[in-house]
């Protein structure tokens, strides 16, 4: 089994991002706003202002609170989306109970869309047009190039329908010429499915769901999956059971998460560069 370093591949992508942004006129700038005070969120916010100044991108947080109302955080949306300083806006998910979510996120302008999830970038994205791909799925994506895995009539198999990561995955991947599969939690024999794969994604959030007697022999597996448990991160793929009978793997920690924040800077920049076309 050959590992897919994400850890390595996050370090060689900041500094070709690094080089880019070097070149470009002014630094590209982010704005991502926060509702409440969310624990999980407040983790990812920190690790895409870290990787966001590792690459020079200027990431500024605007947080808001429960006690706001839905009208000032869309207000604030329109303001950004009207800022010629400002290239890329995303909400971080989830948001609290009683914050409509898709209304919220579709009220960024589809150019500074730098998440992927209004309805017209998924659009874009279903149609095989230029869109800002959702940054897990373009992660994983990057991945298959950096190791050369071919995907063209490759039968690949998604468990996990999820707006973020499942659904973006089926489009990312039939434009790439594979024939994809895609399983969910009422989809009946699944390891009928998942014998027949030659690529498997999972994305479900189940600690070690996928086992060796899941797979056949020489599938390229990607683990999205990140399940804590005492403080530790576990794959929804169990790694050592796998290992033997794969033959590319991701680990969790330092897989496909490390991918995740460099895909959205990427995404910054192509916003950047878009809109001084
Ligand atoms: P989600 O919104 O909770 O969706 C889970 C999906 O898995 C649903 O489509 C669900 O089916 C399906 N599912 C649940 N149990 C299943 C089973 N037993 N068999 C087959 N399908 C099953 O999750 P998500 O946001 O996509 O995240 C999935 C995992 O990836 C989580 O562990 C999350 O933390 C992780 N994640 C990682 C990153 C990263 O950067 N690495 C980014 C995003 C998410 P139904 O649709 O039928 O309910």
């Amino acid at each position: 089994m050959k590992l897919i370093d994400g850890k390595k591949i996050q370090t060689e992508m900041i500094e070709e991002l690094n080089h880019k942004v070097s070149d470009l006129m002014f630094a590209p700038k982010l704005v991502i706003i926060q509702v409440g005070d969310f624990g999980p969120s407040n983790k990812y916010v920190a690790q895409k202002k870290t990787v966001g100044e590792k690459v020079g991108i200027d990431v500024e947080h605007i947080r808001f609170y429960e006690d706001n109302t839905e009208e000032e955080i869309l207000n604030k949306i329109d303001e950004l989306n009207e800022d010629p300083k400002v290239n890329g806006i995303m909400v971080q998910l989830p948001l609290p109970k009683g914050f409509d979510e898709d209304k919220i996120t579709n009220r960024v302008s589809s150019k500074k869309d730098v998440d992927g999830l209004t309805t017209e970038n998924i659009g874009l994205l279903f149609d095989g047009k230029n869109a800002f791909t959702p940054c897990t799925a373009l992660g994983v994506m990057e991945l298959f190039k950096r190791y050369n895995i071919d995907l063209k009539g490759k039968h690949a198999v998604i468990l996990g329908r999820s707006k973020l990561v499942g659904k973006p995955l089926i489009a990312c991947l039939l434009n790439e010429n594979a024939t994809v599969t895609v399983c969910h939690s009422k989809t009946e024999n699944l390891s009928s499915i998942t014998k027949k794969a030659d690529i498997l994604i999972v994305a479900i959030g189940k600690k070690h769901f996928v086992t060796k007697d899941m797979i056949k022999k020489g599938t390229v597996i990607i683990d999205v999956g990140i399940n804590v448990e005492d403080g530790k991160i576990y794959g929804d793929v169990n790694f050592d059971d796998v290992k033997e009978k794969a033959s590319f793997l991701t680990p969790v920690p330092n897989g496909v998460g490390r991918m995740t924040v460099i895909s959205l800077m990427n995404n910054v920049i192509k916003a950047y560069q878009e809109q001084s076309k």
